[in-house]
């Protein structure tokens, strides 16, 4: 008896990356001149043919390598070395010969530099099972020393942004601690000078989340002896992880973390017992001194989200077109299509907010950024963070879903997905602790009135189609603005508890902004209205999240 042919059903599949992303290519051809989209189009080709063939099969093959902590070696000498997986392994050269980092130093296009530089890792990020945490804290640090100078950073530029995968550098970011890695000025490691005359202290303390320890250095927060407690006591200090001899600087690796994602990103505990130190720019104020390498990491953490919910959307659109259930495939169901246009207005959001924050960083390291600019810059990078970060999570898991079943089983490569999306919200900050920075720009740095104009700037000359978007943008911004003002006046202790919903609604109101403006630029200059559908689409989905009748949560959080 012949048995009937079984069923096995077609594996959802990538094309080029680049070539099949319409919202990169069409905000690239709003941004660019038509010359400087011509001379860099080859290398984003590329990279989007790596990252959607060779990179991507061989992640699927490495799916169950993990990075190895090695303490011992065979005759009982302490030597704590990290294996990596063979993808992070291949992914080292590509990062540096392709100037993943270095892109944005070399400045080839002048203010628009930053914009090269993040398409690059945009679509590198997906295929690299976060290998972009290392180069985040690489392009962090190396933003860090050109803004202070000195010999640290004579040192470390040139190999921080070498194409030379022989002689690049990546550099970790040691900050948390047991104590805390939101209230940083908890922090224990002291600094006790070496008094050598080199101006080098040795440290002594544990870092308690340090990823990537397999940098060649990092950049380090520690008190020197006498120093007040508290964040201003605190100095910064540029680290070299091995001696001229190869050995360990004082640096022990105590374990490497067991985490629900970014399972390939060696994360570890680190004893520092005598580590050489050298201070970057003088003695105190360490968590102000770092904080250009926070600006460049919330950046690629949001690249990093924008990545993973493209990579979601591409395999999911491909899967709908393969899939039949009832008859015919999903990508002929209503209801599924929606699904997949909530997701994809979801990430367009995210998408141009990340890209005008990219857009004004480049200005703003270029000299062009207007004072303006400069001021929203500050409100944007929190927010963009916080906002995008829960996008990262709410699309991916909808991206699994799009798969029944197997968006849940491990070897289709699906899970990674969530699990990788999940940390976005939480590390270079967590949500709550972004929306009170936003709070301090707002107080410190007169940022909200920038960042206001930003929105009434991006949605002016909005088309009839979107001119219920455009409205709803602004009066979004405006309410919040006004809730802002009305609290302080009448309850400032109730702005803290609103604080996230406050940011969101900025966060919110200037995605659907700057929807309006693609959208309609895109319509007008390309004859293509998928991104009016989709401001559309994000308008009718929650924009505005502050409340004044909002009552007090803390009886219902802590069941009092
Ligand atoms: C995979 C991974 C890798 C990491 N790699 C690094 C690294 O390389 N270098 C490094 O320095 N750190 C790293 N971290 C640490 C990360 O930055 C911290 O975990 C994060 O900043 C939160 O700090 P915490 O864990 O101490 O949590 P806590 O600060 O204890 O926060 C706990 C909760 O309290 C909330 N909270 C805190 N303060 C407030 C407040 N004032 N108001 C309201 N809510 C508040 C937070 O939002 C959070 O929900 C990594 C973390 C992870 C998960």
């Amino acid at each position: 008896m012949m048995l009937a042919m079984a069923f096995f059903q077609a594996p959802p599949s990538l094309g080029n990356q680049y070539t099949d992303d319409r919202v990169l290519r069409s905000s690239l051809a709003r941004l660019l001149s038509a010359e400087q989209l011509s001379a860099i189009e080859p290398e984003l080709s590329a990279l989007g043919e790596l990252a959607g063939g060779e990179l991507y099969r061989m992640q699927l093959a490495d799916r169950e390598h993990e990075p190895r902590l090695v303490q011992w070696d065979a005759w009982g000498k302490r030597v704590d070395q990290i294996e990596l997986t063979p993808l992070w392994m291949k992914c080292a050269p590509i990062a540096a010969e392709r100037g993943l980092v270095a892109t944005a130093y070399e400045k080839k296009l002048g203010a628009l530099s930053r914009v090269h530089q993040f398409a690059l890792v945009y679509l590198f990020d997906a295929s690299s099972d976060v290998y972009s945490c290392p180069l985040a804290m690489t392009d962090g640090a190396a933003a860090t020393l050109t803004a202070h100078g000195g010999t640290a950073a004579e040192r470390a530029l040139p190999r921080l942004l070498s194409r030379d995968p022989a002689k690049a550098w990546t550099s970790g970011q040691w900050m948390t601690e047991r104590t805390g890695g939101s209230d940083v000025g908890l922090s224990e490691t002291v600094a006790r000078p070496m008094n050598d005359g080199s101006g080098r202290y040795r440290l002594f303390g544990t870092k308690w989340f340090t990823s990537a320890t397999t940098s060649q250095m990092a950049l380090t927060l520690a008190r020197p002896e006498g120093n007040p407690q508290g964040g201003r006591g605190l100095a910064l200090f540029f680290v070299e992880v091995k001696d001229e001899h190869g050995q360990m600087n004082g640096i022990s690796i105590n374990r490497l973390k067991d985490k629900l994602g970014t399972r390939k990103v060696p994360t570890a505990e680190l004893t520092l017992d005598g580590t050489i130190a050298l201070p970057v720019s003088g003695t105190t104020d360490g968590i102000r001194n770092i904080a250009p390498m926070l600006n460049v990491t919330r950046i690629w953490n949001a690249v990093g989200a924008l990545a993973g919910m493209r990579r979601g959307i591409a395999l999911a659109r491909d899967y709908a077109s393969k899939r039949v259930q009832f008859g015919s495939a999903l990508a002929d169901k209503p209801l599924h299509t929606d699904t997949l246009a909530h997701m994809q207005a979801e990430f367009e959001g995210a998408f141009h907010l990340t890209f005008r924050v990219i857009e004004l960083l480049g200005k703003l390291e270029n000299g062009t950024a207007s004072e303006r600019e400069a001021q929203a810059l500050r409100l944007y990078t929190p927010v963009m963070k916080l906002t995008t970060g829960k996008q990262g999570v709410a699309v991916t898991s909808e991206a699994l879903e799009c798969f029944g079943g197997a968006g849940y089983v491990e070897d289709t490569g699906l899970p990674r997905l969530l699990r990788d999306a999940q940390v976005l919200s939480i590390w270079e900050g967590t949500t709550n602790v972004l929306s009170l920075d936003t709070l301090r720009a707002i107080a410190k740095e007169g940022a909200l009135a920038p960042f206001l104009n930003e929105i009434r700037d991006a949605t002016e000359d909005a088309p009839a189609s979107l001119s219920r978007e455009a409205q709803l943008a602004r009066s979004a911004s405006e309410h919040a603005a006004s809730w802002l003002e009305k609290t302080m006046a009448s309850d400032p202790r109730r702005i803290e508890g609103g604080a996230r919903r406050f940011a969101m609604t900025l966060g919110r109101a200037a995605e659907l902004a700057l929807m309006v403006r693609h959208g309609s630029w895109a319509a007008t200059h390309l004859r293509d209205t998928r991104g009016v559908v989709a401001a559309q689409r994000f308008a009718r989905s929650a924009v505005d999240l502050i409340d004044e009748d909002m009552p007090d949560g803390r009886a219902l959080a802590m069941d009092e």
